[in-house]
């Protein structure tokens, strides 16, 4: 049986780290959320982060500016937040309406409040190997790594996806832990063959179930990022080979989750795998809330000297 890696295990860890770190700051460290419109995945990611801040003494702030907004005053606000010393982190949740100039905004927030580690400077910074804030989803992989003592150097690593917020810094955090990292896309070939090199496979390409067992080797460590919602009974029913349960899941909710890896697939050739729900998203939140504490502590460090 493979071993189940439980995200929220790992999470509670992060956030007991972070708890003596926030009370030994001279103020609550704060984050400043901004919410551009009405989209309703949007509107769920932040309530949970704005829960996180509370449950642990972060002082949050959320701003939630029309979605006509153009690019020059979504700026006009990043600024506002960069000047504002109780603020030490900014998040710009995406996506952004497509009057917005996306890549301008995240430009604009201070690399030192940049708790997403999504400008350039910071992934720089990740790049060279010098501290900064990480992107919060592949950092929280590293911990769940480590956590459960899975050994990555000298492993070989195989990442499907090459996105800026999760395949990139995901590779290049494997590497700096000293695995032998082959990144995918969609333009790879022979992808099963490839995958099944990975002692260590990570999929975050956002396609349901795709990595069926043909891409495992047997006895891998399986890292599922993907978060799919399958709102299809007949689709569910042949990635879940027609399990009971998952089923009358998906009768009680009209839907069920599903992540890039084939979820029975992983359970029966991996030596442990991430489960969606339960792996990999708890850590995400979990990673913001540490950055922002990293941040605070930086500023207020840099304030007193
Ligand atoms: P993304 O920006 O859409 O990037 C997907 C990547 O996968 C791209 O690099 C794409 O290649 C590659 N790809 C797509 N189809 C492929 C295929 N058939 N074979 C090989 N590669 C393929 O997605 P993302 O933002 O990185 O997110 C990936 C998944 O993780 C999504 O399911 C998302 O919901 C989930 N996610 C979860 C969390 C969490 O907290 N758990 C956080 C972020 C994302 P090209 O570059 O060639 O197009």
């Amino acid at each position: 049986m493979a071993q189940i890696l439980d995200g929220a295990r790992v999470r509670d860890a992060i956030l007991d780290d972070c708890r003596p770190r926030i009370a030994a700051l001279p103020r609550p460290p704060g984050l400043a959320v901004v919410l551009v419109g009405h989209d309703p995945a949007s509107e769920i990611y932040v309530r949970n982060k704005v829960k996180a801040c509370a449950e642990l003494g972060i002082r949050s702030e959320t701003l939630t500016p029309p979605d006509s907004i153009s690019t020059s005053e979504l700026l006009a606000i990043v600024q506002d937040l960069n000047r504002r010393p109780e603020i030490d982190g900014i998040l710009v949740q995406m996506p952004l309406p497509s009057q917005v100039d996306s890549k301008q905004v995240l430009l604009a927030v201070l690399p030192e409040k940049d708790v997403d580690g999504f400008h350039p400077c910071n992934v720089g910074a990740l790049v060279t190997g010098r501290p900064g804030p990480k992107s919060c989803t592949p950092a929280g992989i590293i911990r769940l790594l480590q956590y459960y003592k899975i050994p990555i150097a000298g492993r070989n690593a195989v990442v499907v996806g090459r996105s800026d917020i999760v395949g990139k810094p995901m590779a290049m955090l494997l590497l700096h832990e000293n695995a032998t990292v082959t990144v995918c896309h969609s333009k790879t070939r022979d992808l099963a063959t490839i995958c099944r090199q990975g002692d260590i496979l990570v999929a975050a390409l956002g396609r349901p179930a795709a990595l069926t067992a043909d891409f495992i080797q047997p006895g891998a460590v399986v890292v599922d990022v993907g978060i799919n919602r399958i709102t299809n009974r007949q689709e569910a029913a042949r990635i879940f080979r027609n399990s009971k349960d998952k089923l009358d899941a998906f009768d009680r909710k009209g839907s069920v989750l599903v992540g890039d890896v084939h979820p029975l697939d992983a359970a029966e050739k991996a030596s442990a795998y991430t489960p969606v729900p339960g792996g990999v998203g708890p850590l995400t939140i979990a990673m913001l809330m540490l950055n922002t504490v990293e941040s605070a502590e930086r500023r207020l460090k840099t304030a007193v000297s």
